[in-house]
């Protein structure tokens, strides 16, 4: 959803307001205008909240964690399960939050996640919620996640080869995580959406055995561009699958043809494959070219890390702490209104493609992807 501010329109793909001649931004309001939701500058409204549960990860992804020395959060520094109930009652009940996402670091290595998810679900108006994982130790936790309430898990997956796997993640633990997304079927939920990231050279070779796959099990493929977000700093847009690349790949075998669905903020561009010369529609590939097609104009995000600060952009250098007020004493109210300012300064885009572009310090498993 989207608030007029008599802005200047923004195109879909062109994360930046129109500029004026000598660069700057032409007639950005200065006053946040009293509305309860967490609407930003640009009129942007956000009703999708994820929340990081943990920095901490029992895989190394080549293109998010380094193989070692990431410092991790001490346990007292994190979020406990009734801070995160509170937030979350607050982004529910105050800003009109209507979707819920608990991501990493890996959600799964908290003890309490089954915990969190009920207290999560028990919440009027109830939200959905999901959760992104790499399946490690899904197997045993998937029945009491769905009974506890979760309604949708992303699986995060790069290659179905165990030797790439391994190279990619840096540990070997392929057939866990194959276990993991059975075990989400056998509970009865649906809509896993599995999630990849192509790398040339290690497994670019395998989008369409990765595709494949997904197709014969039911689930919704998506191959993310590879973002600037990896603690090693290796990131270079020349050594980047790009999603032209990734939909070339996939054309080899496959006829993609576009989603006639309403994109609706989605991240993903989503296409309805089959195999050439066959009109069966085998299922859906969606490609998030979050570098070289952004939709930040239609972002809906806001992101807590898992130490409760507020992030309005993966890419912001900037953090609200709402932890510190809120163990010092505040109220409701006041953390509503400290997230309300939080979220008024979300940058337009986050400028991958300009020159002088820096990455955060933070990798993406500390900041919650
Ligand atoms: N550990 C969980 C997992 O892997 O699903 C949740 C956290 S992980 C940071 C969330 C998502 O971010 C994963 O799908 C992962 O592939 C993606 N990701 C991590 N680093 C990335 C990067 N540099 N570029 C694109 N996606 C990235
Ligand atoms: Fe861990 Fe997820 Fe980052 Fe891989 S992408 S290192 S699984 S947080």
């Amino acid at each position: 959803m989207s608030v007029a501010l008599g802005m200047p329109g923004m195109r879909a793909g062109d994360p930046r307001p129109a500029g004026r001649a000598d660069g700057g931004v032409a007639s950005l309001p200065s006053e946040r205008p009293a509305v309860p939701t967490l609407l930003d500058r640009f009129g942007r409204e956000a009703t999708d909240l994820r929340i990081s549960l943990t920095d901490r990860c029992n895989l190394r992804c080549t293109y998010c964690m380094p193989a070692e020395g990431l410092p991790f959060l001490p346990p007292p520094a994190l979020l406990s399960l009734d801070e995160i109930t509170r937030l979350a009652r607050i982004a529910v009940t105050e800003f009109g939050v209507r979707q819920i996402r608990f991501t990493g670091g890996e959600p799964l290595l908290r003890r309490d996640l089954v915990d969190i998810v009920r207290a999560v679900a028990a919440l009027e108006p109830r939200p959905e919620i999901s959760l992104t994982t790499n399946a490690i130790g899904l197997a045993s936790r998937a029945q009491a996640l769905a009974e506890a309430g979760l309604d949708r898990v992303n699986v995060s997956l790069d290659s179905i080869h165990p030797d790439t796997f391994a190279a990619i993640t840096r540990r070997p633990f392929l057939d866990r995580v194959l276990a993991g997304i059975d075990a989400v079927r056998a509970s009865g939920l649906t809509r896993t959406k599995i999630n990849a990231v192509l790398m040339p050279g290690i497994n670019d070779d395998q989008a369409i055995d990765l595709l494949a796959w997904a197709l014969a099990g039911g689930h919704q493929l998506r191959f993310i561009e590879q973002m600037p977000l990896d603690a090693d700093h290796g990131w270079s847009r020349e050594s980047m699958i790009t999603a032209e690349g990734i939909r070339e790949r996939l054309a080899e075998r496959y006829t993609l043809t576009p989603d006639s669905a309403p994109r609706d903020g989605a991240p993903a561009e989503l296409f309805e494959v089959r195999e050439h010369g066959d009109e069966r529609m085998l299922g859906l590939v969606g490609v998030i070219a979050s570098v070289t097609e952004p939709f930040c104009s239609d972002c809906r995000r806001t992101r807590l890390t898992a130490e409760g600060a507020v992030r309005s952009c993966l890419f912001s250098h900037e953090e609200i702490d709402l932890l510190g007020p809120m163990r010092a004493g505040a109220g409701d109210a006041e953390v509503a209104d400290l997230w309300r300012g939080a979220m008024w300064a979300k940058p337009a885009g986050h400028r991958m493609n300009e020159l002088g572009f820096t990455q955060p310090e933070r990798p993406m498993s500390a900041i919650g992807g």
